[in-house]
C-alpha cells in the first residue's frame, strides 16, 4: 500500500523511458506515485490523463513548466528528455522549489553537472541521478567482492554496452540520439553503463583514460560517435577495457583476477541480470525481483522522506561526467587524459 505521505512526481518529457518504464513502474512504488506530466506535445496529453489519472492542473508545457513552483502535489521532478535539456529543466526545477531526479547521461559535460549540483544545493532540494543498476541487489553484490577478492587480485576488467540500431532511420530526420546538439553519441548514451560497471566492479575510481571511436555508417553518425572504445586506468595499475556502440550489440560486464573470473551478462538490461563465476557460482537476487525502476524510485523517494542523501546523488553523475569528458576529448584529439 502507498504511503499517505508518498511524494507526487512530475515526468518531463513522455517519450519511451518515461512511458514504458517509469509510468508503469511509479503504479508499483509504494513511497511515490506519479502525481504530474511535462510534456511539449499536447497531442499526448488525453491519453496520459485516462491512463494515470492526472488532473488538469498537474498538466504542464516546457513554457509554463515554473508554475510548478505553486503545486503542492507535485515534490519531486524527473527529467527524462534528450540530455541537453537535462541541465537547463534541471535548475528549473530546483528553482521551482522541486526535488530534481535526471536521468543519465546527467549532462552535456561536467561543467553542466556542476552547475546542476550546485542549483539543487543552493534550493535545498535533492538531486538523485538515474543510475538503475545501483539498486539492484545482484548488482551490487560486486562491490563486495571487489572489497572481499573472492578470486583474488583483479587482473582485467571489461565492461561493454551497445546494442545495434538505426540501419532504418532516414538521414534527413535523424532521431535525436544521433545529433552532436542535443547530446547524441554511444557515448553519452550506452558508455556510461560500461563507465559505471568498471567504477562498481572494481570499486575504484579510474585516474586516466585514453579512448578512440569509429564510425562505420557515416551517413547517419556525424559528430557523435557510432563506437567507442575506452581504457580505464585505476591507482593501482589495474586497467579496464571498455567498449560502448550503437552498432553492436554487447552486453557484459567481467573481472579476471588471479584464481578466476567472474562477470554478469547481460549487466545492464531491465531485467534477467544473470551472472556466473568461474567456479560455477550465480549470482543473483534472492527472491523475485521487483521492477527496477519502481525500486530505484521508491529509494529515492524514501531519501526525501526521511531527509537524507539520495544512493545516486549529483556528485555521482559529475565523477562520470569527468571521465565522459575525457574520453570525448580523447578520442577527438588522440593521447591519455588525466581525469
Ligand atoms: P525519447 O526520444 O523516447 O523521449 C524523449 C522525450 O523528450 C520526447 O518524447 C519528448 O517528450 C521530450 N523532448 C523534449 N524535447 C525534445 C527534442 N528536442 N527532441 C526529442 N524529444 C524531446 O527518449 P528516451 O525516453 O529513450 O530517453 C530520454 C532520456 O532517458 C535520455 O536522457 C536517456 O538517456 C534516458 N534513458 C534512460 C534509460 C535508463 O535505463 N536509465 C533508458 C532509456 C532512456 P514530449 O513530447 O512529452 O515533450
Amino acid at each position: 500500500a502507498r504511503r499517505p505521505d508518498s511524494i507526487g512526481v512530475a515526468l518531463v518529457g513522455l517519450g519511451y523511458y518515461a512511458g514504458h518504464l517509469l509510468a508503469p513502474g511509479l503504479q508499483l512504488t509504494r513511497n511515490c506515485h506519479l502525481a504530474g506530466i511535462v510534456t511539449g506535445t499536447p497531442a499526448k496529453i488525453p491519453e496520459w490523463q485516462a491512463k494515470y489519472g492526472i488532473a488538469d492542473r498537474n498538466v504542464y508545457s516546457y513554457d509554463d513548466f515554473d508554475r510548478i513552483a505553486d503545486n503542492p502535489e507535485i515534490q519531486a521532478v524527473y527529467i527524462v528528455t534528450p540530455n541537453d535539456l537535462h541541465k537547463p529543466l534541471a535548475l528549473r526545477a530546483a528553482a521551482a522549489g522541486k526535488h530534481v531526479w535526471c536521468e543519465k547521461p546527467m549532462a552535456m559535460n561536467a561543467a553542466e553537472a556542476q552547475e546542476m549540483i550546485d542549483a539543487c544545493r543552493a534550493a535545498n532540494v535533492q538531486l538523485a541521478i538515474g543510475y538503475r543498476m545501483q539498486h539492484q541487489p545482484s548488482t551490487m553484490q560486486l562491490r563486495a567482492m571487489a572489497k572481499d577478492k573472492p578470486y583474488g587480485r583483479m587482473l582485467k576488467v571489461s565492461a561493454d554496452a551497445g546494442f545495434h540500431a538505426y540501419d532504418d532511420v532516414d538521414p534527413a530526420n535523424k532521431p535525436w540520439r544521433l545529433l552532436p546538439q542535443n547530446g547524441g553519441g554511444a557515448m553519452y548514451d550506452m558508455g556510461v553503463y560500461a563507465l559505471q560497471g568498471a567504477r562498481y566492479i572494481t570499486g575504484q575510481e579510474p585516474v586516466a583514460v585514453t579512448a578512440r571511436s569509429e564510425v562505420h555508417r557515416p551517413q547517419l553518425f556525424e559528430g557523435v560517435d557510432e563506437t567507442t572504445h575506452f581504457t580505464l586506468e585505476f591507482a593501482d595499475g589495474l586497467v579496464a577495457e571498455c567498449s560502448t556502440s550503437f552498432g553492436r550489440d554487447m552486453n557484459t560486464l567481467r573481472a579476471d583476477c588471479e584464481r578466476g573470473w567472474y562477470e554478469l551478462s547481460p549487466f545492464q538490461t531491465y531485467d534477467n541480470i544473470k551472472g556466473r563465476t568461474s567456479d560455477g557460482k550465480l549470482i543473483e537476487d534472492e527472491g523475485v525481483l521487483p521492477h527496477q525502476q519502481a525500486l530505484q524510485m521508491d529509494n529515492d523517494a524514501l531519501a526525501i522522506l526521511e531527509k537524507r542523501p539520495p544512493r545516486v546523488p549529483g556528485e555521482e553523475g559529475l565523477r562520470d561526467m569527468r571521465v565522459v569528458d575525457a574520453v570525448y576529448a580523447s578520442a577527438r584529439e588522440g593521447g591519455r587524459r588525466i581525469v
